[in-house]
């Protein structure tokens, strides 16, 4: 991308800088032009930017929106492993209780064995003596009747109690099997336990896996739309570079050709002066009378100056109130019908000819009289009589009047400025003192 930028950046400088910079005699106009070409682009890449920005906002928005996704799943791993810890714990619970049983089971096993053992030999020795020749010893130690009859209840009662025992003892066997079954049963429901849970935690770390590729492909995709956002700024920061050159070379020429104007007027003003080298100099002209004859040229006075246009002065060089509060006037204002012409006050050299904000079409002279340099200024034309570096004689038609711009009715608002044009309020003075009406 840095590299692909790099090639823009050579391609514009060969594309844009070089003709410019080649071309010695391009006018302003041909500069403008470019500039303007440039400035377009800057907007054009300035919207794409805007568009990118956008793109990886939502982009990001998606990423944080998956990552949390990611992360409730890892929450619900996290959950599902505790689960199967769980259960895994009851399992080797289960398991010793199944042990224990199965102790119980043997150790009651074992007794039963050895009763039935007992109880079976009891039988031998009864079948082969054909009595419970097991007791006679017993009965036989009696030393009485009573003692006696005692004895043989109390055998007759052991052997009962044996038998006895044995049933219990299997009833009891059977109870702790059948406790076995269960708890085995409850191992079984646990090991299913434990397989669905594994299942599950399977499922999870499969959905997790799709997500987290999701994610790294968006994080990729992320990380591209941010390359190219860095390529367009560096595109844009190129085009503005080569724009801003432009702009100085379009004042570079606009100097040029104000300095190639004063030195045209410097030149006429030389000529006019050797010419009437008689003629007693007064910068105030005396001017043609008040009473104008509307729609024509004024006669062109004796002075240096004259008044641009035949007309009624309707306001002075002061401050003044057209309805947007008090603001401050720098010229002064001749009104007369549309179209009536207006001329030069002065020899000189048109720099201007063209609209100008609340000037409407404006026209801008610059003038060099006994070496101080003035500009004049006619504005609200109607449309123009002249363009830019004409050179133009005192009483000349520059235009006509109009009602262009900031204005209320048909007139010309004229300046006079010491010094080159900077802007309204520089150098204005009152062009009174150098014109009569
Ligand atoms: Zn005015």
């Amino acid at each position: 991308m840095l590299q692909k930028n790099k090639v823009i950046a050579a391609a514009l400088a060969t594309t844009l800088l070089v003709p410019t910079m080649s071309a010695s005699a391009e006018s302003v106009s041909d500069l403008k032009k470019e500039k303007n070409a440039l400035d377009q682009k800057k907007s054009k890449i300035s919207k794409e930017l805007q568009a990118k920005k956008e793109k990886i906002a939502k982009a990001q928005a998606e990423i944080e929106k998956s990552a949390k996704e990611v992360s409730k799943i890892t929450v619900k791993i996290q959950e599902t492993d505790n689960k199967i810890e769980g259960v895994e714990q009851k399992i080797a619970q289960t398991k010793y209780e199944i042990e224990k049983l199965q102790k119980s089971i043997e150790v009651l096993q074992k007794k039963i064995d050895e009763r039935n053992e007992i109880l079976k030999e009891r039988a031998r020795a009864m079948q082969e003596t054909g009595g419970q020749v097991g007791y006679i010893d017993v009965l036989l130690g009696s030393n009485s009747f009573s003692d006696f009859i005692d004895r043989v209840s109390a055998v007759n009662e052991i052997v009962n109690a044996d038998e006895r025992i044995v049933e219990e003892q299997k009833a009891d066997q059977a109870k702790v099997e059948e406790q076995q079954n269960q708890v085995k049963e409850k191992l079984a429901e646990q090991e299913d336990r434990k397989k669905e849970l594994e299942d599950l935690k399977a499922s999870l770390k499969k959905q997790q896996d799709k997500k987290k590729a999701a994610l790294t492909q968006m994080e990729r995709k992320q990380a591209k739309l941010n390359k190219e956002r860095k390529g367009l700024e560096n595109h844009y920061s190129e085009v503005a570079s080569v724009s801003s050159k432009v702009q100085k070379k379009i004042e570079a020429e606009q100097r040029k050709a104000a300095e190639k104007a004063r030195k045209m007027a410097e030149a006429a003003a030389a000529k006019k002066a050797s010419a009437a080298i008689s003629t007693t100099s007064n910068s105030i002209s005396s001017g043609s009378s008040s009473s104008a004859s509307v729609g024509s040229v004024p006669t062109a006075s004796s002075g240096t100056w004259m008044k641009p246009a035949q007309g009624r002065f309707t306001s002075g060089f002061a401050g003044r109130d057209i309805g947007a509060g008090a603001e401050y006037h720098y010229g002064i204002d001749i009104a007369n019908s549309e179209g009536t012409p207006i001329v030069a006050a002065a020899d000189g050299v048109v720099f201007r000819a063209s609209p100008l904000s609340t000037y409407g079409n404006v026209v801008m002279i610059t003038h060099n009289i006994n070496g101080q340099t003035y500009t004049s200024l006619y504005a609200h034309m109607s449309r123009f009589g002249t363009s830019v570096g004409k050179t133009v004689k005192k009483g000349e038609v520059i235009g006509y009047i109009g009602s262009t711009g900031r204005s209320t009715g048909p007139h010309v608002h004229f300046e006079i400025h010491i010094g080159s044009w900077v802007n309204q309020a520089t150098g204005a003075v009152n062009p009174l003192q150098y014109i009569s009406l």
